[in-house]
């Protein structure tokens, strides 16, 4: 065993070990006990036949994985979900999560005063996609026959709601920097009635920052409501090296209706957790309903009451509201700090691939995703080095993405290559860990080897 290996696996000991002395210190005073009979022996059969299966999983949590939008939770976060998970308690009605809902309320409120609302009606939801969903089922109440709008780079999930709730939508052209079009939306604006125009604000593919300041610039004119996804990109108005455009589309994110963020993608939580806020908490007046089976405990807010999921994983709101005692959505705080190096991480790679010939970027990354390509004579050509390099890589146990990129997305730059085909496959590199700084080097190596 390497002794780097040995250290993490003393790391994990401490954290276990944390965990059971604080089950036990609960158990004494709640003077309730967590245990059932059980045979262990199977159990640690069961558990070591999972593990055998896990192992069918690129190493998301190393830092030379540098693929996907996958980040691991933090310690905190995991430990928080899994002492919550001895009561598992339900986030729909107090009557399931007393604890839990009071901690969702306040992680929640902390999420919207980052955002600069003070009031605000909100909560978590399963992820993005659920919360972009009771978004627009929101624009379509307030709504009912108006179109919704999002970019061509935004979400595919905005198109498949919209055809969910039935609600009418169009694409809007983006540039070259991946971001929506003002134009191409104002074309759309004369000649539709559009309820809603969605903004990404970090789209998923390349990180780009659609241009809310020009879209603000917009609705004075034609009146419809914003609804921000910030899914990925949230967090980053926390970040003090953001370029001039991003930093100001940021600081205009108070200006939406509703804005959805994923805790789950940069909040260091894992999976289920999303959040959806709305700026008007009148907006809960759509959710009402009157549940025969909930509800009884008392007159105060329970969260099913303006959530359109039911049953939801109080764990999820202790382990976000746990990691955010730990890492206050501060400026020039610790997980500000986290974010900025995850954009210094990006820029260090794509000064690397502009300083060799054999590479390309596709476009400057707006926060923490590198999009980029081998150079070559035509898109078939460029499409086919893109696989093998990253084939390559995984070999050497780097992990990089692959993202189909539409020619017209394409620059200048690449006004020599022969399009062949509608779309260039690139390499794509979310680069989300707080520590990725510290193996960009690691990675551009690896990067290099793969080319001959
Ligand atoms: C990830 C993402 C979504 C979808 O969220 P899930 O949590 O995967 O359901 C929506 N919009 C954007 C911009 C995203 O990055």
């Amino acid at each position: 065993m390497t002794d780097n290996l040995r250290l993490r696996n003393m790391a994990i000991e401490g954290e276990l070990k944390i965990v059971s002395e604080v089950i036990n210190r609960l158990q004494n005073d709640f003077q309730h006990s967590f245990t059932v009979e059980t045979d262990l022996e199977e159990v640690s059969v069961i558990l070591n036949e999972v593990a055998d299966r896990m192992m069918d999983n690129y190493p998301y949590f190393d830092t030379n994985y540098a693929g996907q939008m996958l980040k691991p939770p933090h310690p905190v976060s995991r430990l928080a979900y899994m002492l919550a998970m001895y009561f598992n308690p339900n986030n729909h009605a107090l009557d399931g999560g007393r604890a839990s809902s009071q901690m969702e309320k306040e992680a929640v409120a902390k999420i919207a005063e980052m955002f600069g609302w003070t009031v605000h009606l909100g909560h978590l939801t399963g992820g993005g996609t659920m919360a972009n969903m009771e978004a627009l089922w929101v624009a379509k109440k307030e709504h009912p026959d108006r179109m919704v709008v999002a970019s061509s780079m935004a979400h595919y999930t905005h198109q498949r709601i919209s055809d969910v709730l039935g609600i009418k939508f169009q694409s809007i052209r983006t540039d070259q920097l991946g971001r929506m079009s003002a134009q191409g939306l104002e074309q759309v604006l004369t000649s539709n009635d559009v309820g809603t125009v969605v903004v990404t604000l970090g789209t998923t593919g390349t990180g780009s920052i659609d241009p809310l300041s020009e879209i603000i610039e917009l609705q004075q004119k034609y009146s419809f409501r914003i609804h921000i996804d910030a899914a990925y990109g949230g967090y980053f108005g926390l970040a003090d090296n953001l370029d001039p455009h991003a930093s100001e589309q940021f600081n205009l994110i108070h200006h939406a209706d509703s804005i959805v963020i994923d805790p789950h993608k940069h909040g260091l939580q894992p999976y289920g957790c999303g959040c959806i806020l709305f700026k008007d908490p009148k907006m809960g007046a759509h959710y009402k309903h009157d549940s025969p089976y909930t509800y009884f405990s008392s007159a105060e807010l329970h969260l099913g009451e303006i959530s359109l999921e039911c049953s939801r994983p109080g764990a999820a709101a202790v382990a976000l509201w746990a990691t955010l005692q730990m890492f206050p959505l501060e400026k020039n705080g610790k997980f500000s700090a986290g974010l900025e190096s995850c954009i210094k991480a990006a820029r260090k790679l794509s000064v690397f691939i502009k300083s060799d010939a054999r590479f390309q970027l596709v476009m400057e990354p707006e926060l923490d995703i590198v999009v980029w390509a081998p150079t070559g004579n035509s898109l078939n050509e460029i499409s086919k080095v893109s696989n093998s390099i990253f084939e390559k890589a995984a070999k050497a146990d780097v992990h990089l993405a692959l993202i189909k990129i539409p020619k017209n997305l394409l620059s200048e730059d690449w006004s020599h290559v022969k399009k062949d085909q509608e779309y260039v496959t690139c390499l794509r590199s979310c680069l989300m860990k707080f520590e990725h700084i510290n193996w960009v080097d690691d990675i551009w190596s690896v990067i290099q080897a793969t080319m001959p």
